[in-house]
């Protein structure tokens, strides 16, 4: 999906890099932090955390720094 669930419209949506898991490619909202697996599949299909916990889970701090931007996803460009 492209548009954060929480932020709807007001929602700072970018695709992002997560370096500290290898590169791993996601979809995040810097407004409330929410991540989830890509612009294209429908709602049902996406798997959703937030950052902190994510990284939590995998043994990381979250550390803002460690997230690459790649492109802006909403609001559009
Ligand atoms: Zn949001």
């Amino acid at each position: 999906m492209r548009m954060c669930p929480i932020c709807k419209e007001y929602g700072d949506v970018w695709e992002v890099e997560f370096m500290d898991l290898n590169g791993r490619r996601a979809v995040m909202c810097f407004e409330c932090d929410l991540v989830w697996e890509t612009v294209d599949d429908d709602e049902e299909s996406q798997v959703i955390d937030n950052f902190e916990s994510i990284m939590k889970k995998h043994g990381f701090p979250h550390d803002w720094s460690r997230v690459k931007k790649i492109r802006r996803v909403l609001p559009e460009p």
